[in-house]
């Protein structure tokens, strides 16, 4: 007969991350900078105070578990005592992201029917103009304090946030429920379609945020001071609100101020060591300090994903600045940590260029997350490093069924079942170490050939005169698809068509070279900050590429 094992079985409960970080690390700091632009400093053991406090107003406002509460706010410490104050009472935290389209946010709330709505000052032109779409929210919540309450508001019954805990005690016991029970809701930006909502679990979480802290992931540590620049609605900030409170240390909050300037100043004021975020906010923060000749004291590493981390900009923080980059991968429906490039004792052994090589892959899965490339037809592909492949995952922390679908998203490897397309197309070599060649919806199909988008654009990136580049598919009577760069030119910099063609000789295979490059003033990017390609597209649909009459 098979014997038990006889251990405690424990939930994992969020609540339980707080109160670890309240009781052993309660002096550490939780720094702010807020929307009204002053500092604000708080310690965990407060912060733990205010999230009870929260959990007893929300149940004072008629809030039952399952319920979600949105949040239309940066990253600050009122976020995360809703984020902890919601999940710990079997709420659900539904963060929103303010930087969709409008409908887009109302769709979202209505679909994940949001009982209260909690929002930033700065958003509060927003929600006056969305509250008569929204059909489920009861209460309007202003996350701020009754000094800062505007005097009147287009929303009825408008509360004050610090108004709703001043009223409590804080006399609140955590309660203790199933671990699978939803804790967060984050909904996928709709690169690729409408937003689907991810529902993640108490257990997922936890699970995850222990992963996301070991040594080869993020190398969280109670000495660190981490500054998450991934906003806390993009994936719970890639889960450093949690992991910071396994290991307690302390977190800096960068509000809605992600300019270079403002990001260097906290830097260096907080003596941050550790930051995460999209190649996009690091483009900023490195003219800053370019530009004014500064130097970085305390900032040793940093976690780049969300899109490709263009090599140049690895080396740039890497070799001017001394700053480790761990190359990351990552989605909405992985809570997202995937993989993470950091070598191994045996590879720290090859020539540099071999090294860099590797970091610039996106990496190894961490324990949690099994993953394999597929054909079309579900076969897993050798892991040589070469054969590319549709890149699926399955894992404690990866979706199983997006919010209100009840179709399941998943396919079968070799005819076992269970496995969620991640949409991205990837090698995976002998070590593990996988490389995002593009997404499937991204890949430039030249005659039969697949060319990485990802590869034009770390080329051109790694042009002085370039500060932004994409590269598309263009029609082409020939071939069907050929590339197209679009480039933004450094200010103050000249670059030419020629001279970005002239750039590619000998660094890629000539057939894999963009027939055209078009120069334009900005590119749009997603509400992630990602490249927005689909409009890029669209943008560029009937432009004509200077080898279509030629070949045609
Ligand atoms: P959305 O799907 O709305 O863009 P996500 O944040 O979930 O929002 O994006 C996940 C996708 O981002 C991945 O499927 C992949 O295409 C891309 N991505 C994430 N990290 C990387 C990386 N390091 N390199 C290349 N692509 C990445």
């Amino acid at each position: 007969m098979t014997l038990m094992g006889r251990m405690m079985a424990e939930p994992l409960m969020i609540s339980s991350l707080l109160e670890h970080a309240a009781r052993h690390s309660g002096d550490a700091e939780i720094v702010s900078k807020r929307v009204e632009g002053d500092i604000h400093r708080t310690n965990w053991r407060e912060l733990a105070r205010r999230a009870r406090q929260l959990a007893q107003a929300l149940a004072r406002l008629g809030c039952v578990a399952g319920n979600r509460v949105g949040t239309l706010a940066w990253n600050g410490y009122r976020h995360l005592e809703i984020y902890y104050g919601t999940s710990g009472s079997q709420l659900v935290c539904h963060t929103i992201n303010p930087r969709l389209f409008p409908e887009q946010i109302a769709w979202i709330i209505n679909d994940a029917e949001d009982r209260i709505l909690c929002f930033d000052a700065s958003f509060l032109p927003l929600v006056e103009k969305l509250a008569p779409l929204l059909k489920t929210v009861r209460h309007f919540v202003l996350m701020t304090s009754r000094a800062h309450m505007p005097a009147d508001s287009a929303i009825p019954g408008l509360l004050c946030y610090d108004d709703l805990l001043a009223a409590e005690d804080g006399h609140y016991v955590w309660p203790r429920f199933d671990e699978n029970t939803a804790s967060s809701i984050c909904y996928t930006s709709g690169t690729t379609g409408n937003p689907k909502g991810a529902v993640y679990s108490h257990r997922s979480t936890i699970l995850h945020a222990y992963a996301a802290a070991l040594p080869d992931a993020m190398n969280c540590s109670a000495r660190d001071v981490i500054l998450p620049v991934v906003p806390m609605f993009h994936v719970n900030a890639w889960g450093l609100p949690y992991a910071s409170a396994i290991v307690g240390c302390k977190l800096v909050m960068p509000g809605p101020h992600l300019d270079g300037k403002s990001l260097y100043e906290l830097f260096e004021n907080e003596g941050v060591t550790f930051s995460a975020g999209v190649p996009t906010v690091w483009l900023g923060l490195l003219n800053y300090v370019k530009s004014n000749g500064l130097r970085f004291s305390s900032f040793k590493r940093t976690v780049i994903g969300g899109s490709a981390c263009p090599p140049a900009m690895m080396k740039t923080l890497q070799q001017d600045y001394g700053i480790e980059v761990i190359h990351a991968w990552g989605m909405t429906e992985l809570s997202p940590l995937g993989t993470l490039s950091k070598l191994t004792t045996r590879q720290l052994a090859l020539p540099p260029e071999q090294q860099q090589r590797l970091l610039e892959k996106q990496g190894r899965a961490i324990y949690g997350i099994d993953m394999a490339v597929i054909d079309d037809q579900g076969r897993s592909l050798p892991w040589d490093g070469v054969s590319s492949g549709n890149l699926v995952v399955r894992g404690h922390w990866v979706l199983d069924k997006y919010f209100n679908i009840d179709k399941s998203p998943l396919v079968s490897v070799d005819g076992v079942p269970g496995w969620f397309p991640t949409g991205d197309v990837a090698t995976i070599d002998a070590d593990g170490f996988m490389q995002i060649t593009d997404r499937s919806k991204d890949v430039i199909k030249s005659g039969g050939e697949w060319i990485s988008s990802i590869d034009l654009e770390n080329i051109a990136m790694a042009h002085p005169a370039v500060a932004e580049a994409a590269a598309i598919s263009a029609a082409h009577p020939k071939w069907d698809e050929r590339p197209l760069l679009v480039v933004v030119r450094r200010a103050g910099m000249a670059l030419s068509r020629e001279e970005m063609l002239a750039f590619y000789e000998g660094r890629i295979a000539k057939w894999q070279i963009p027939d055209d490059v078009v120069f334009v003033d900005e590119i749009p990017h997603t509400a992630t900050g990602k490249i927005l390609k689909l409009k890029l597209r669209e943008q560029f649909a009937n432009h004509r590429l200077p080898t279509a009459g030629a070949a045609g």
